[in-house]
């Protein structure tokens, strides 16, 4: 084994909440989980372009009391079903359950759930792309030299009109994100993080 010399698999982290699923604000019932149109098939895209994925999700709710880790594992059950139906399996879900004064290494755009994530599943976050709809999103890219996009479903447009992130491309949904990536990884621009 050489690992130091291995080709690492690249992968794409993805939100949940706007990204995947319809935005709920607070959902807290697995019924309430809705794929945004061609999520499924552009997950599946990204599959065969030999990408890993894993989602990354902040969910506050539990720390304020909303709900419980038992509704959100549920819920993640739901949303691991829907998207097995779709034919798309993830190689990890990571959840942040502690509120914004908890001072956790894991809340978004804290940069601990990628940490996490790097460690089990053995890839360089420098080599990642990080869709998301929100500024925490596009900041915690940043933060681990993935290549940011943003996505206008969700939170998204709200996110883009507060012009406070500073995502690499802005495009309308996941299937668009995912045609961004097919084609930067096609031409051989954005191979890392770095600012061109
Ligand atoms: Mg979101
Ligand atoms: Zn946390």
């Amino acid at each position: 084994m050489t690992p130091s010399t291995a080709p690492t698999r690249r992968f794409v982290l993805l939100d949940r909440d706007g990204t995947l699923n319809v935005e709920r604000d607070y959902l807290s019932d697995p019924a309430q989980l809705e794929l945004i149109a061609g999520v499924g098939p552009a997950l599946k895209r990204l599959r065969a372009l030999g990408f890993g994925l894993v989602v990354l999700t902040n969910q506050s709710g539990v720390a304020r009391g909303y709900f419980d880790l038992d509704t959100v594992a549920r819920v993640h059950e739901r949303l691991v079903a829907m998207l097995g139906a779709e034919g798309v399996a993830l190689d990890g879900l990571y959840f942040c359950p502690h509120g914004p004064g908890d001072g956790c290494a894991c809340r978004k755009p804290r940069p601990g759930m990628v940490e996490r994530a790097a460690a089990d599943l053995g890839f360089d976050p420098r080599q990642s792309f990080m869709i998301g709809d929100s500024p925490v999103d596009i900041a915690l890219g940043r933060a681990v030299g993935a290549i940011p996009l943003l996505v206008r479903t969700g939170w998204g447009r709200r996110t883009e009109s507060e012009g406070t992130c500073d995502p690499a491309a802005i495009l309308d949904d996941l299937p668009a994100a995912v045609d961004w990536i097919e084609r930067s990884v096609g031409t051989g621009i954005a191979q890392t993080g770095e600012p061109a």
